[in-house]
């Protein structure tokens, strides 16, 4: 079949790969339909992922056909329409039944190399999808398989971000980033009840985006954001800081932007191992800090009934859609930032 593989920095391939096969009973196989490239393939494209080894097939987004389950699959069967979660669950596990499913003991990232669980991405004709009961989701009748794709990772990412922050109705919400990600956490904010959602990009075509999907604009590149936040707060800072970028740069700008008594919620992925913690200033203000890995099964059924209601459309951030075989152009246009989110179409 054909996948997108890790060729080494900067450098992806189309190549022929050997078809997945059923391993564990509990295992499913999926016919891609639609698959996407992830801010967080960026991170690999760039060679900052330890364990991607050339030739690993990419991409952790998708939606597919199920076309066979092991013996041990009890929710789906051949035919069903899903979306997987971009991270595996075992379901299971000590911490799977605490709903830590993003700290399952068997917890794999598709495509993200052996530091990841060693899973073959889905960026590929074919994936093989683990604890199928666990790590898929029937997609709604209503729903095409592009407006469901973003519940299994950036819709999802974005809204737990959201509600990690503890957000209540009427607060002002600050988004630093305004990538699919945070594009995605605008969205979430306004339906979990945001009054308001200030939009903060470097580049002005996304924070256009943003406004269009009900935020007010800042063009960081061309104006103080601390400044302008604190203008339209009547100086007194952000309710919730999402972060969605990654960095310890971000990072420290959130602290800069989050009101006392507010709360900042970072999900923006680092390499960075340490970040000089404002401490004292944490202390005295009361500034709540919360940072992690995306917990898609804790929270894909909300954001897939949202999508299903009308009340959040993912689709809207999609700029480019590209057959499989064209995907070494659509990661060239994501990282060069010509496109705000690339969706694949394998078969094409
Ligand atoms: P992206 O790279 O497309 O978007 C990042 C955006 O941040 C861009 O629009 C860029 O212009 C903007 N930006 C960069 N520096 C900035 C700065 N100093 N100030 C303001 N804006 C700045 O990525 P994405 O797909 O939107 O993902 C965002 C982050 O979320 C990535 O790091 C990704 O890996 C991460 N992510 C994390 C999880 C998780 O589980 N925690 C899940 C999905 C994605
Ligand atoms: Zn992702």
């Amino acid at each position: 079949m054909k996948a997108v593989t890790y060729r080494g920095v900067g450098q992806v391939a189309i190549e022929d790969v050997p078809e997945p096969k059923i391993q564990h009973s509990g295992d499913a196989i999926v016919r891609v339909t639609r698959c996407a490239i992830c801010g967080s393939d960026l991170h690999i494209y760039h060679g900052h992922i330890p364990g991607m080894v050339p030739g690993s097939v990419c991409g952790h987004e998708f939606t597919g056909v199920v076309e066979e389950v092991g013996p041990g699959v009890q929710a789906f069967r051949k035919g069903d329409r899903v979306v997987g979660t971009f991270h595996t669950a075992c379901g299971h596990c000590p911490m799977c039944r605490k709903g830590a499913y993003n700290q399952c003991r068997e917890y794999g990232v598709f495509g993200y190399g052996v530091a990841f669980g060693n899973l073959p991405g889905s960026q590929a004709e074919f994936i093989r999808v683990p604890y199928a009961d666990v790590n898929l989701r029937v997609i709604p009748r209503e729903l095409s398989d592009e407006k469901a794709l973003f519940c299994g990772d950036i819709l999802t990412t974005a809204y737990g971000a959201v509600r990690n922050a503890q957000l209540q109705p009427g607060e002002t919400v600050a988004v630093i980033g305004c990538g699919p990600v945070g594009l995605m956490a605008i969205q979430s904010a306004l339906a979990q009840g945001a009054a308001r959602v200030l939009a903060i990009d470097l580049l002005r075509d996304r924070v256009e985006l943003a406004e269009r999907l009900g935020a007010v604009p800042i063009v960081a590149s061309e104006t103080n954001p601390v400044a302008q936040v604190n203008k339209l707060t009547g100086g007194l800072g952000a309710d919730v800081v999402i972060e969605a970028v990654g960095g310890p740069r971000t990072v420290a700008l959130a602290f800069e932007l989050v009101r006392g008594g507010g709360r900042i919620s970072a999900v923006g992925v680092t390499t960075a191992e340490s970040f000089p913690f404002p401490l004292a200033t944490s202390l005295t203000r009361d500034i709540s800090f919360r940072i992690g890995l995306a917990n898609i099964h804790r929270d894909i059924d909300a954001t897939l009934a949202l999508v299903a209601g009308g009340r959040i459309d993912p689709e809207v951030i999609i700029s480019h859609r590209l057959p499989l075989a064209e995907a070494v152009e659509g990661y060239r246009l994501f990282d060069s930032r010509e496109a705000t989110k690339v969706v694949l179409i394998p078969g094409e």
